[in-house]
């Protein structure tokens, strides 16, 4: 008996150890594939330099689906389907602005001579505007929502001034914009239940340059719809020193609209299981970006490595045995409408959905592979880390899934997946002119593609 039990673990441990060195064997020959025949790093420049910013609605959002779809078929999709959904058609509508007015003497409100300096401001998405006329009111400075109620009856007719910053601290940088982000989202429709008049937002990053850096807003229909616009950080610091001094007045002035609805379009390269067709994997980031940004490491990053799987396993001849949907994403800056419909269709065919995974968080060099699943899925998670930790993911962490594929595994209930790249550079340029193409890093680029596919061919091979 002792000897069968020992014979048996004996041939586990062939089999496995068989089986891992053929999946290292496969993983080296992905790796090779992307870095050096990569298409990742072009298509990226094709999307951020030909076609550039592209928030839902607008003429270059259709123009990137368009590329998306020709690029899909180049890479070698089965099929590429245009996924029709209704998006929020939301415009700048002209160039934002905000400066220290000039007053005539005698005005009691003054400015500490300081006259006509401009402050860096762009308008949150979704914001609308002042119009030319602007908004010119005392600022009332607060650095958190609980100042904001102390100070609420000192509210009417001012601007507020939301000066929280981000918590230096944290070593992930997306824990610090998790929290700075409710100033952005709420920020405006709070302070206007106090009869604010307009609001300026710290921007949401922690950059020593002064790039403001926009983001969705989200304003309650209860109160009135005020323009908001988030400040760059020395700007900030600068009206933040002032307003230590004394009073001080600035003149806002922005133009954001909205138009009809649009429709957009989620584009969806497949590969075709050969095994188990209707078993589905998702892999995928967003299309659309904002506006004042070329969207290069948010979210073209997410998109071009997304693409590159593709590309490679049809380079490499790979056949999966389950159906692999590599996905653009529409909308997802300031609605989420392409999320939802994928989600909502998926539900309404009652697909076999195994696994969705999501790069959104820029084209950084690869640190960790987040996961949500079961406890035995985990598991499962965390016995392929050797095979991918040589790649740059040496991290496998508990917490894994993304904003477009948020709607999906609700509805469904399944595993989710993230890349995880290094976090530290990220919020320098998110929703920031700054975010380019010249700021993305070709090799860093790269092997984010290189562990991403490194881990769908391992779910594709084994299931979860
Ligand atoms: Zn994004």
């Amino acid at each position: 008996m002792k000897k069968f039990i020992f014979l048996l673990s004996s041939l586990v441990i062939a089999h496995t150890g068989f089986s891992q060195n053929a999946d290292s064997i496969m993983i080296k020959k992905i790796s090779d594939e992307i870095l050096s025949n990569g298409k990742v790093y072009d298509n990226l420049r094709n999307l951020t330099k030909k076609i550039g910013g592209r928030l839902a609605g607008s003429p270059q959002m259709q123009m990137a689906e368009q590329w998306g779809e020709q690029v899909m078929k180049e890479s070698g999709a089965d099929r590429v389907i245009l996924q029709a959904c209704k998006v929020p058609h939301w415009v700048r509508g002209g160039k934002d602005e905000a400066f220290i007015p000039t007053f005539k003497q005698g005005n009691k409100s003054i400015n500490l001579g300081i006259f006509n300096k401009k402050l860096d401001v762009i308008a949150l998405g979704n914001s609308m505007g002042s119009g030319a006329v602007g908004v010119t009111e005392e600022v009332l400075l607060v650095n958190n929502f609980d100042e904001l109620e102390k100070k609420k009856d000192e509210v009417k007719g001012k601007i507020v001034f939301y000066n929280y910053k981000f918590n230096p601290t944290y070593i992930q940088t997306f824990r610090a914009y998790g929290e700075a982000g409710q100033y952005r989202g709420s920020g405006p429709s709070r302070a206007a239940k106090y009869g604010a008049k307009a609001v300026i937002v710290r921007s949401l990053s922690s950059s020593t340059d002064n790039n403001p850096h926009t983001g969705a807003t989200r304003y309650l229909d209860s109160f009135a719809k005020i323009p908001a616009v988030a400040i760059g950080l020395r700007d900030a610091d600068w009206l933040n020193n002032e307003l230590q001094k004394g009073k001080l007045k600035v003149t806002i002035k922005t133009y954001g609209y909205f138009l009809d609805s649009a429709i957009g379009h989620n584009v969806i390269g497949e590969l075709v299981g050969s095994e188990f067709p209707d078993q589905i994997i998702t892999v995928g980031g967003h299309l659309d970006s904002w506006d004042a940004a070329e969207g290069a490491h948010d979210d073209g990053a997410g998109c071009v490595q997304t693409i590159e799987i593709l590309r490679a396993f049809k380079a490499l001849g790979y056949k999966p045995k389950r159906t692999i949907r590599f996905v653009l994403f529409a909308n997802e800056e300031n609605g989420l409408r392409g999320g939802e419909k994928y989600g909502e269709e998926a539900a309404a065919k009652k697909e076999k959905h195994i696994l969705a995974m999501e790069s959104d968080a820029g084209g950084f060099t690869p640190r960790a592979l987040g996961f949500t699943g079961t406890d035995e899925q985990f598991q499962k998670f965390m016995s392929w880390k050797t095979l991918i930790a040589p790649y740059g993911c040496s991290e496998f962490v508990k917490g894994g899934g993304g904003a477009d594929i948020g709607p999906l595994v609700r509805a469904l209930k399944i595993p989710s997946a993230s890349l995880n790249p290094d976090s530290q550079r990220y919020f320098d340029v998110h929703h920031a002119r700054s975010d380019v193409f010249e700021n993305v890093n070709k090799r860093e680029l790269e092997l984010g593609a290189v562990n991403m596919a490194a881990f769908i061919y391992l779910v594709d091979k084994y299931g979860l």
